[in-house]
């Protein structure tokens, strides 16, 4: 016994009965990056004394008016302790016996049996279970002043300096509810700083629904939107509350708002943010996920599935298990459902907006385009459900379903056109207008992949590039582009520098172009996502294509005619090598030296042609 703590009259010491040895040196340095978390527990400990209190009192057990409650936080520097008050039920000494030194210090043994395999205390989400008993990660001595709300209860002192014995007496309190005091070990004189203190309520507790104060200023928000009925919210409510949660991001497209009592309680509310690129599709996200008000973790990777970890806002759901590692959560029922309820709502939700609200999820379809591509190559269930809600921008502007754009577009049968790039791919779309069928832009990163999904999903539906050899195959069945000059051909090829290339002699109707390059939409596709994965952007010409000469251009003529004369042959192999630069200049991948031979041989023409 110190000379600061006598034993009084009434008075008892003991020993909290706990099976595990050595139970504080592992609690204070268990968790030990998120020591912050003890804070966070005994401000809820406190805010449910006045919950408890007020519901007492609506079932008429505790009579008179309902007083204002607050939970006061204060801190005494020069002493290096901090104060955490309330004026809720409080504690008669039965119950401190029976809830401090029993329940809460149980808890924490449980807690530790259950968590001491774990190793990485990351692993756990939440840290809940320790309560009351995580004052010990901060504190070398923990007081306890508080007096029942019951009548003729008297104050009841609890003293415990961070070995298993505590004392308990009477206490001089006077009036309900309970004070608990720290004393501040020295590595955590950081909680006597009111900023520091400040944070730590509005990122843990500022939505509980009880005013905190800091020091007697009121430091939390209470104002739980996703607790709220739907039908009594504004759209501004929503973003306010976003902004709140976000100050630094732009305002969210739209939500959904998650109100669920049965089989499970999940509230909440996901907003769709704006996502302009792809690294926002893996950065943004920060779904925070809290319990009864309280925050508990933004890291909620595992519980739901990754595509929707790109979704902002609140999820507050007491049936998902805090306590337990993250290896465990994926196999919990629960969470599960709970995943599975979510998923279900997001894609209804984006299925309700394509039928009923076309107009203002056009707009957001830029947005929410990789997240919605990247759910349904992930996810079968959403993919089914938000089907009918995949978009297509054509080169003209307009958004399109698939349906909508096979109905448009019959004569391609089970074709959609597309272009992964429109400015430099211009030259063959431009090649497509006399043909009136629409070319869709297919130009994020996650588009190969997509494509190459909804082929898989919708056979026979199938996607092709317009530089790509099925178009070409489509549009001469249109007339007699098949029909090729096999001979002429022959004789081309031999004058190309490379041999890989392949050789094309036909007449292109509606197209100025003397040439142009075809590549394999196979080959194409994959040097595509091989490059995605590698982070490359813009594209190569693939080592084997096609190089297509038209026989009805002037310059295609003029090659077949000095084909047959010996005489031309100097000149055929120099129109040949343009023809094929030409081309190259179409696709953007006429490079380095070929380049500049070309543009000296085209001074020197236009200089001819200008005399
Ligand atoms: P839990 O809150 O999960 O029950 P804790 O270890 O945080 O576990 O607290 C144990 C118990 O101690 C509480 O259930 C409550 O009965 C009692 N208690 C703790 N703090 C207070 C308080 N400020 N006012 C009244 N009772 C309290
Ligand atoms: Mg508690």
């Amino acid at each position: 016994m110190t000379a600061e703590d006598p034993k009084g009259p009434g008075e008892e010491s003991g020993s909290i009965s706990v099976h595990t040895d050595n139970l504080f040196p592992i609690i204070k340095k268990w968790l030990y990056s998120e020591h912050d978390i003890f804070l966070r527990e005994l401000v809820s400990n406190a805010v449910d004394a006045c919950t408890k209190y007020g519901r007492l009192q609506g079932i008429g057990e505790i009579q008179g008016d309902l007083p204002s409650f607050a939970v006061n936080i204060t801190v005494n520097k020069p002493g290096k302790t901090l104060t955490i008050a309330d004026n809720g039920v409080g504690m008669t000494r039965d119950e401190v016996k029976k809830y401090i030194n029993q329940i809460a210090f149980s808890g924490a043994e449980d807690f530790l049996k259950k968590f001491k395999d774990v190793g990485d205390g990351n692993q756990i989400i939440g840290h809940f279970g320790m309560g009351f008993f995580s004052a010990f990660m901060v504190a070398d001595r923990v007081e306890i002043y508080t007096k029942s709300w019951q009548e003729g209860s008297e104050g009841v002192r609890w003293t415990c300096d961070g070995s298993t014995e505590f004392k308990m007496g009477p206490g001089p309190r006077s009036e309900r509810g309970t004070e608990v005091i720290l004393h501040l070990n020295a590595d955590s004189e950081e909680f006597l700083d009111e900023e520091r203190l400040r944070e730590l309520v509005v990122r843990y507790s500022n939505f509980l629904p009880i005013e905190i104060q800091v020091n007697g200023k009121k430091a939390n928000d209470q104002n739980a939107v996703w607790n709220q009925a739907p039908s009594k919210l504004k759209d501004e409510d929503y973003t306010g509350f976003f902004k709140k949660l976000y100050p630094m991001e732009p305002e969210p497209l739209f939500w959904v708002h998650f109100t669920v009592d049965f089989p499970f309680t999940l509230k909440g509310v996901l907003f769709f943010p704006k996502i302009r690129s792809d690294i926002d599709l893996r950065s943004k996200g920060r779904i925070r996920l809290f319990c009864n008000n309280v925050f508990v973790s933004d890291n909620i990777a595992d519980l739901l599935p990754p595509y929707l970890n790109m979704l902002q806002g609140v999820l507050d759901s007491p049936d998902i298990p805090l306590n337990v590692s993250r290896s465990f959560l994926q196999g919990d029922p629960n969470v599960k459902k709970i995943g599975g309820h979510i998923v279900a709502k997001v894609a209804e939700r984006l299925s309700l907006l394509q039928k009923n609200d076309r107009e203002n999820y056009v707009k957001y379809w830029d947005d929410i385009h990789p997240f919605i591509k990247f759910g349904s190559i992930s996810d079968e269930k959403f993919y089914d459900k938000v089907q009918e809600a995949l978009l297509f921008k054509t080169t003209t502007g307009e958004r399109l379903t698939l349906r909508e754009y096979q109905e448009k577009n019959a004569k391609l049968k089970d074709r959609v056109l597309y272009t992964s790039d429109p400015e430099s791919q211009h030259v063959t779309l431009e090649r497509f207008k006399p043909h009136g069928v629409d070319i869709v832009v297919l130009d994020a990163p996650i588009d190969p992949h997509f494509v190459q999904h909804l082929e898989m999903k919708r056979h026979p539906l199938r996607f092709a590039r317009v530089d790509s050899d099925t178009p070409e195959a489509l549009l001469a069945a249109d007339k007699k582009e098949a029909d090729q000059d096999k001979d002429f051909g022959a004789f081309i090829k031999k004058l190309l520098p490379k041999e890989a290339i392949e050789v094309q002699a036909r007449a292109l109707e509606g197209n100025a172009m003397p040439s142009l390059i075809i590549q394999s939409e196979q080959m194409r596709r994959f040097t595509d996502m091989t490059s995605a994965y590698q982070g490359k952007t813009g594209d190569a010409l693939l080592d084997s294509h096609t190089l297509v000469v038209n026989t009805a251009h002037v310059l295609g003529t003029r090659l077949k005619l000095w084909s047959t004369i010996p005489e031309k042959a100097e000149e055929a192999k120099t129109l040949v090598r343009a023809l094929y630069d030409l081309a190259l200049l179409q696709q953007g991948a006429l490079k380095g030296q070929d380049l500049s031979n070309f543009l000296l041989q085209a001074t020197q023409w236009v200089e001819s042609g200008t005399k």
